[in-house]
């Protein structure tokens, strides 16, 4: 679903992405970890078409992504294919991104109205069906300021699946949340993962890798340099740059 091979990104003189080799296939939960700056964020943009690349190979969904949008080395995507090959790619961030004014029905039914062009009914039906998937029953009316963050991220979440994306990313989702609603959102995760999900997630919650991931990466400097099973990563790695990240996380 996602194959990177020797992506590389520079934001003025600064290489951020210095030769990502990174592989998802379908139904896989592949996390990754890395130190602050290592370039986790910028790759999973790369992934949507949010960030280009300068070079190195980036395929997904079967697309040739990553070069100038327009006038670049493989296509030109069109606004609407854009949009079409996005709508496919669920993110959810650590900021959850809600819109302020609308309630929780509204924020997931939005891009099914506005992108899917979905029926205002429809559409409503398809939300109340998610946020209950994720156990929000009892909250749909509720605007983003009435909820707690982790649910905030739940809706989020139910916004993404709304979608009927094939993949979805996940940046540091719970991040931002306090220590007690981290386990509500990685518990959501998790079924979504049971349920055979593709997902590619950014986070330092090693407990959720090594029970959910199927592999793990660890970033440093803008490259991919470990891969594998969470356990052989997370215990077999004799990489000081590894074990000093791991003792800082834990
Ligand atoms: P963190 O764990 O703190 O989220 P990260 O691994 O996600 O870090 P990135 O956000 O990918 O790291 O950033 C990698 C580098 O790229 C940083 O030095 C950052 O300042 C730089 N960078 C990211 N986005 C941009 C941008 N739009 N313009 C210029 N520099 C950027
Ligand atoms: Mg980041």
């Amino acid at each position: 679903l996602v194959d990177a091979r020797g992506v590389r990104k520079s934001f003025g003189e600064n290489e951020v992405l210095r030769g990502v080799d990174f592989e998802v296939r379908p139904g896989e939960v592949s996390c990754i970890i890395g130190p602050s700056g290592s370039g986790k964020s910028t790759f999973l943009r790369t992934i949507n078409a949010l960030e280009t690349i300068d070079s190195g190979s980036l395929v997904v969904r079967g697309e040739q992504v990553g070069y100038e949008l327009r006038g670049g080395k493989y296509h030109e995507w069109s606004d609407p294919q854009l949009a079409k090959f996005r709508s496919g790619i669920g993110m959810v961030f650590q900021r959850f991104n809600l819109y302020g004014h609308f309630d929780a029905i509204e924020n997931v039914a939005a891009s099914l109205i506005h992108v899917k062009r979905m029926s205002r009914a429809d559409a409503h039906a398809r939300a109340e069906q998610e946020l209950t998937g994720v156990g929000l029953a009892d909250h749909m009316h509720k605007k983003p300021h009435q909820l707690s963050g982790g649910q905030q991220q739940r809706v989020a979440i139910a916004r993404a699946l709304a979608m009927d994306p094939e993949l979805i990313l996940f940046d540091e989702p719970t991040s931002a949340l306090d220590p007690e609603l981290v386990d509500e959102v990685l518990e959501t995760m998790r079924q979504l993962a049971d349920g055979g999900m593709t997902m590619i997630v950014v986070t330092h919650e090693i407990g959720f890798a090594r029970e959910v991931g199927d592999t793990l990466s660890f970033f440093d400097e803008g490259r991919v340099l470990e891969h594998g099973t969470p356990e052989s990563v997370l215990s077999g790695s004799d990489s000081q740059r590894i074990r000093g990240f791991l003792d800082l996380v834990r």
